[in-house]
């Protein structure tokens, strides 16, 4: 039996999304945009899932647009925010030291081209400051963009406080909600743009939704098709949002309750973990990160063969963000909190659900101090720290 803990990376569909896909799949099959029957059951399918997404998100129907997923949906958020600050001379953007490459990699390029781009840093926690950005902001500023919770270490953002500034100040704000949405309470009172996909909370692969604020500037980044509102060209995939909504319900329905059950297999993997391997550590916040958010440095481990020698004992967790391994970076996101490069490197991030069990969190502290030990027994690194030729950071 293999045991899945990379939950942040993506998850298994529920049955009741592929319940809702194969069912609209087989019964809905025209074209939103077709007058005729089978075209207007597709748009009665869509609005219906529109109503019924926007009723969870605390919003209005027409203040969600479906896209091919979260990072097209930060994507377009922040498109818009620009192209309508540029407008009226803004060119300042400010965002956190730790948003996912969905927002950071724009934002760099919006840099390169001109732009004055502010990254806040974050503390040792993993949390930014809500001072930070009440010094940054000022009238040049086109757009704020916070993420709810950071999908390497879990933290937990003060995106409530800051989006009510913005507010106050007329500063558009967009926040990255995709590790949020499906897994803590998650409401669009405060911001003008948010981002959500629903393959993190058990929907399909390649469907995101973004609420834009009515009134807030918002311009398609996929331009062919009035879809959308005009926002976003392309034929709506219906089963895909269909399954979306019933994955997004399922996913809200009794969360308190699944979330307490999560958060203490995670408490007893962090103490498991930290008790049986010295010189080893929690990566950011332990209070403020999502219930199932693991993430911990081992000290003279290289994360990438600790995964491959989980791996081969049916155990899938990632190092940092899936999206940077296959590169030797380290983490953006353990940078920030003040980690070392080396300290970065040997880290792994455990990420849970409600479908993980108690008998895999025994397995994991069983297993994963072995496999620690092992790739440590084989490094260089660790017979140096061992023989007090380099000095322990943890
Ligand atoms: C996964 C993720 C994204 C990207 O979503 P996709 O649907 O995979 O494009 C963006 N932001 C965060 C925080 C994520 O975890």
């Amino acid at each position: 039996m293999r045991i899945y803990a990379d939950c942040a990376a993506t998850t298994k569909m529920r049955h009741s999304a592929i319940e809702a896909y194969r069912e609209a799949a087989e019964t809905v099959f025209g074209n939103a945009s077709s007058l005729y029957s089978e075209g207007q059951r597709a748009a009665d399918t869509l609005f219906s899932c529109r109503k019924r997404i926007a009723n969870i998100l605390n919003c209005r129907p027409d203040e969600i647009y479906f896209t091919a997923g979260g990072s097209e949906a930060d994507n377009q958020a922040i498109a818009s925010a620009v192209r309508a600050g540029a407008g009226k001379g803004k060119r300042k953007i400010i965002a956190s030291a730790i948003e996912h490459h969905a927002v950071l990699h724009p934002l760099q390029r919006l840099r390169r081209e001109g732009y004055e781009v502010v990254f806040l840093p974050v503390s040792t926690e993993g949390i930014v400051s809500v001072d930070d950005f009440v010094r940054e902001t000022d009238d040049s500023v086109a757009l704020v963009s916070v993420m709810t919770a950071n999908n390497e270490i879990g933290t937990l953002q003060p995106v409530e406080e800051i989006g009510r500034l913005c507010r106050q100040r007329g500063v558009l704000f967009h926040t990255d909600a995709v590790q949020a949405v499906g897994h803590i309470p998650v409401s669009t009172k405060d911001c003008d743009y948010l981002a959500a996909s629903a393959h993190k909370f058990g929907g399909p692969k390649g469907t995101g939704i973004l609420f834009a604020r009515k009134g807030a500037p918002l311009f398609p980044l996929v331009e062919g098709g009035a879809q959308e509102r005009n926002k976003r060209a392309g034929t709506e995939d219906v089963p895909a949002i269909a399954a979306t909504a019933a994955a997004l319900e399922e996913a809200v329905s009794g969360m308190e309750e699944k979330n307490r059950k999560i958060l203490s297999m995670r408490e007893r993997l962090i103490d498991g973990l930290l008790s049986s391997l010295p010189h080893s550590a929690l990566n950011g916040s332990r209070e403020k990160r999502l219930a199932g958010n693991a993430n911990l440095c081992f000290e003279g481990c290289e994360g990438e063969a600790l995964i491959l020698y989980l791996d081969d004992l049916g155990i899938a967790v990632s190092s940092g963000s899936a999206c940077t391994s296959g590169s030797l970076d380290p983490s953006h996101v353990l940078l920030a909190i003040g980690r070392v490069h080396e300290i970065a490197h040997g880290s792994l991030r455990f990420s849970l659900d409600e479908h993980n069990t108690e008998e895999e969190i025994d397995r994991l502290i069983k297993v994963v101090p072995e496999v620690v030990n092992k790739v440590r027994s084989m490094s260089p690194v660790w017979r140096d720290l061992n023989a007090g030729k380099r000095k322990f950071i943890l």
